[in-house]
């Protein structure tokens, strides 16, 4: 087995599959699709007719999924598995493959060596040790704990609901409903709101050009025949056309919210209509909330062989309480930052039994989720909650990673002044080369009118600052969870709380000075704006397509380890978003590949290239 050893300085994922190049019929045995619709799938090279099948010399590679990579890699293919193990530089990702189910082992000072042959692990689910076993433990109305992940916590309104229900106290659960052809097996806030959400689902499905086109590349073939898909992930319509489309592509599916507060109940009621065993609504208890995760997994005649888990609830909750299911789950694809580190904490235990992927940490996610999706819905959740004009007004900016830049960049062309600050000389020197002045937050905590965290940090706005600040000053988070803002030393008996708005919150001093709490710390974005569909659909074309990865794989392709999406699988993503902007993709000629070293269908950039 050989394994790539990959410099400290360049490690910067986890164990990628590495890629070999895809003949038209390895692609087609993975995705079990014809190359002509492989073809057709393609974005067009040069700007043609994005539909028109491209000709074989053409056309690009693997129809993506990995596809290609699974075939490149089976045994079948007569190529010997590679993985290329590497060294995470996020402390909240850190990752060691573990003994039994890696090909390499990484040491701390990023070496690799070669690991024994794996072994077929037995499934583990007796060590109540385990992180997730903090979790409770009996389902009843009003017994559990608040020990429900942040991320299902953290308050997150995707769309404005056409319908108010507001007036329906009664718990879905209490209530009889039935589709239009006959089947309860759902639990909805009312079904008859189904033709509202079947609107948003239209709607958004005009922003998601990859899932449709996926859909229309399907007609005739079903990659997820088979395939039943226990999902949880919040409920909106971008959801839906995911949904929608998975099954489409031959997988049945049983859905419940990751986030107590996210479900559209329109959107919610338009799946069940349209025979989705979907159990979610705006509002449930805790209590609700793993009721409705075990009505997916709990079923008589049904049982999951993949999951789709954003936040690590749905794991945690098979794995505690339905741990023989893992021996039919073939593999479990997560979305959140907080899921993906639960994945890695089992992996590094050995108790990870099935392959997981990490969609979280693709370039394609974490590019548009981070950089471009605050960049546009930044300026949205702060007009929604404030009604504040920019142009002029004073802002400082703490962090400049991927969201400080993307929030950066839209309120500076609202031609707000921004100050930032960092910590990262790297990311100050490229504030400063972006025009910004770095600042320490002290520095400017008197004179700014509004103030942004976006560190991934604690306490980075503390009750110091928050004294200093002037009067009307804004306060709001983009960061991580609740965190950056501390929240909970403003809750002391000499000031005062007025809540103004939904969401908005004046926090009032003694001498009468008020600051603007936004979002009471939480995700700006997430709690008072929309995320764009487009950038949503960025991400469900990639985890549609590591979900048909994992499905497809060969035995033995992936271990009981956490993975990131093979490179070619992200350039796929892109490829399918391209035509949406009439773009134009430059192919490189033979003596172009052959002199920059690449295979002229991709991947076109390293591992550790930085983008
Ligand atoms: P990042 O690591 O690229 O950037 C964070 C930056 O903050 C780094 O450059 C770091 O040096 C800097 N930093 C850390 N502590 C600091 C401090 N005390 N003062 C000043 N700067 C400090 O991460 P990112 O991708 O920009 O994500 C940042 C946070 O936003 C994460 O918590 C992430 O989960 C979250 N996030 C939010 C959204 C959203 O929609 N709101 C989307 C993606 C990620």
């Amino acid at each position: 087995m050989s394994v790539q050893v990959v410099s400290a300085a360049a490690a910067a994922k986890v164990p990628e599959v590495e890629l070999k190049d895809l003949s038209p019929s390895e692609a087609e045995s993975q995705l079990g699709l014809s190359t002509a619709a492989v073809g057709a799938m393609a974005p067009p090279a040069g700007g043609g007719d994005p539909e028109a099948p491209a000709p074989a010399a053409e056309r690009p590679p693997a129809p993506g999924p990995g596809s290609g990579s699974a075939a490149a890699l089976s045994p079948a293919a007569g190529k010997v598995p590679q993985a290329s193990a590497m060294k995470r530089s996020d402390p909240h990702h850190q990752h060691q493959r573990h003994r039994d189910g890696g090909e390499a082992l990484v040491s701390p000072d990023g070496t690799v060596t070669e690991a024994p042959r794996t072994v077929k692990k037995q499934i583990q689910f007796a060590d109540q040790k385990q992180e997730f076993n903090k979790r409770p433990t009996k389902i009843g109305r009003r017994s559990l704990s608040r020990s429900i992940s942040q991320s299902s916590t953290d308050s997150y309104s995707s769309a404005a609901s056409y319908t108010d229900s507001s007036d329906d106290e009664t718990s879905p659960r209490d209530k009889q409903q039935k589709n239009s052809k006959g089947s309860s097996d759902f639990c909805v806030k009312n079904i008859k709101q189904a033709e509202f959400g079947r609107r948003e689902i239209e709607i958004a499905e005009q922003e998601m050009p990859a899932l449709m086109a996926l859909r229309k590349r399907a007609q005739g073939e079903k990659p997820l025949a088979g395939a039943k898909i226990v999902g949880c992930t919040h409920i909106t319509a971008q959801t839906a056309v995911l949904m929608e489309t998975l099954g489409a592509l031959g997988a049945q599916c049983r859905w419940a919210a990751c986030n107590i507060y996210s479900t559209l109940n329109e959107v919610a009621a338009a799946l069940a209509e349209s025979g989705f065993p979907v159990f979610a609504w705006k509002g449930e208890s805790e209590d609700d909330f793993w009721w409705c995760i075990d009505r997916c997994v709990n079923v008589e005649g049904w049982q999951p062989n993949m999951i789709l888990d954003d936040g690590g609830d749905l794991t945690h909750w098979i794995y505690k309480k339905y741990p023989n299911m893992f021996k039919k789950i073939k593999g479990i694809v997560e979305e959140s930052v907080t899921g993906v580190h639960r994945l890695y904490q089992l992996s590094k235990a050995g108790k990870l039994c099935v392959p997981a992927m990490n969609v979280n940490d693709s370039v394609t996610k974490q590019k548009f989720d981070n950089l471009y999706c605050c960049r546009e819905s930044i300026l949205d959740g702060l007009k929604r909650t404030t009604d504040m004009m920019f142009g002029g007004k004073q802002v400082v900016v703490c962090g400049y990673g991927e969201v400080g830049k993307g929030c950066c960049a839209a309120l500076k062309a609202m031609g707000s002044i921004v100050y930032v600050t960092e910590i990262d000389p790297i990311c100050a020197l490229q504030a400063c080369m972006d025009g910004f002045r770095l600042v320490k937050l002290n520095e400017v905590i008197r004179q700014v009118d509004i103030v942004i965290t976006c560190t991934g940090n604690k306490n980075v706005v503390t009750r110091e600052h928050l004294d200093r600040m002037k009067n009307s000053c804004i306060v709001c988070n983009m960061g991580h969870s609740n965190t950056e803002i501390d929240v909970a030393s403003l809750r002391t008996p000499e000031l005062t709380w007025e809540r103004v708005r939904s969401q908005v919150d004046h926090v009032i001093w003694p001498d009468g000075k008020r600051i603007v709490l936004l979002a009471e710390g939480r995700l700006l974005n997430l709690s008072c704006s929309t995320v764009p569909t487009f950038v949503l659909s960025i991400t469900a074309t990639t985890q549609a397509l590591a979900l048909i990865e994992l499905y497809n794989a060969p035995e033995g392709r992936y271990k009981q380890d956490v993975y990131l999406l093979p490179k070619k699988m992200d350039e796929y993503v892109a490829s399918l978003h391209l035509p949406t902007f009439d773009a134009h993709l430059t192919e490189l000629t033979d003596e172009q590949a052959k002199y920059l070293g690449l295979n002229k269908n991709g991947p076109f950039k390293p591992n550790y290239y930085r983008y």
